[in-house]
């Protein structure tokens, strides 16, 4: 090996090795609403420790890293002002920036630091970390669990319409979308298709939640919306039943028993649809492997294979008929009961 390979090799270690620090001063940056301070203008970090209630040297400290990644910019006076990677971090800013800076801070970070114990036990790191599990934690702490359903909404609603565009949605009659959070996609189907109506399940504060969007946007007429927990029993009656980014939440044993309930609900000839990323074989980057990394801490979960998802399916009584590729990271895998 070359003294420069060497060299990068090193440099790309020390990157990763380190990546934590960034994170966590972005999250703070976000956290305090820098950007949307400096969308009124530029300003010193003691101004801006003013109105953020914070200490102006370890604020300036945060600001003058981050902005050496571009993430703000200093001026020769030291004031601070936003740059297009900042406004990403505004609060009326799309995608999903935001929510994770926020949410970095307040859950993830914690739940990444107990990786070791998630590897030496099984168990989940959140559990470790907040001494409760991932989705009570979002129910009872006021506001992050709506933080965390925009976020699923931020994160996914381009492949969702990506995988509307793909795959045929217009007969699958009733559906069920089972652990629909704030509905990203029974809101997508509904848009498109003006004749169809819908069901959403999920916990039960989700899914109060999810009733208000949906009375609000005026579709409550056209969605259902039933709650309950998918570990106990999944309503019946419907064609088709939808998990979109549920099954990566759960360890198979977890997952086998939401299959099951879906199994005893689905009627013959009826559907079981799966909106999940497929983790690809080789070595090469890939965001998916370092997603499965999160579910792993947040859930003790991961991402699967199409071979994993196959066995999952046929030890609950499925039979996988096909996976539909949408162009996205997004697979639609359909079973049928088998
Ligand atoms: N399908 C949505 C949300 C995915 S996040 C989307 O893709 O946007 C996982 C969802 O599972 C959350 O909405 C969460 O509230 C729900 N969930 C977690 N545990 C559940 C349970 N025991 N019963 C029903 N839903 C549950």
């Amino acid at each position: 090996m070359s003294a420069s390979v060497q060299g990068q090799s090193l440099d790309r270690l020390m990157g990763m090795l380190n990546g934590h620090r960034i994170a966590q001063a972005l999250s703070v940056a976000t956290r305090l609403d820098i950007a949307d301070h400096l969308a009124e203008r530029p300003m010193t970090a003691n101004e801006l420790a003013d109105l953020t209630s914070a200490k102006p040297a370890p604020l300036y400290q945060v600001l003058r890293a981050v902005a050496s990644r571009g993430v703000f910019a200093e001026d020769d006076v030291g004031r601070f002002r936003n740059t297009p990677m900042s406004e990403y971090l505004r609060r009326d800013a799309p995608g999903p920036a935001r929510l994770f800076g926020v949410l970095n801070g307040e859950m993830f970070y914690a739940s990444l630091g107990e990786l070791m114990h998630t590897v030496r036990t099984g168990d989940p790191g959140f559990d470790q970390a907040f001494g409760h599990s991932f989705f009570h934690h979002l129910s009872a702490e006021a506001g992050l669990g709506s933080l965390f359903d925009s976020l699923m909404t931020a994160l996914y609603g381009r492949e969702v319409d990506a995988a509307l565009e793909t795959f045929d949605f217009s007969d699958v009659g009733q559906l069920l979308d089972v652990g629909g959070g704030r509905g990203t996609v029974a809101r997508a189907l509904l848009a498109k298709f003006p004749d169809l109506s819908c069901g959403l399940f999920d916990l039960p504060d989700v899914a109060a939640r999810a009733e208000q969007t949906f009375a609000m946007e005026g579709l409550l007429d056209r969605c259902k919306i039933t709650s309950g927990s998918f570990f106990d029993a999944i309503p019946s009656g419907y064609d088709t039943y939808l998990l979109k980014h549920v099954l990566h939440d759960w360890n198979d044993e977890r997952c086998s028993v939401i299959l099951l309930n879906c199994r005893r609900a689905i009627r013959d000839g009826g559907r079981l649809l799966i909106l999940e990323y497929i983790v690809p074989s080789g070595n090469e980057p890939s965001l998916i492997k370092e997603l499965d990394l999160a579910m792993l801490s947040f859930f003790g979960g991961k991402e699967r294979t199409e071979a994993e998802f196959r066995e999952l399916l046929e030890r609950a009584g499925f039979r996988l008929e096909r996976v539909v590729d949408s162009g996205t990271p997004l697979c639609i895998l359909e079973a049928s009961p088998g």
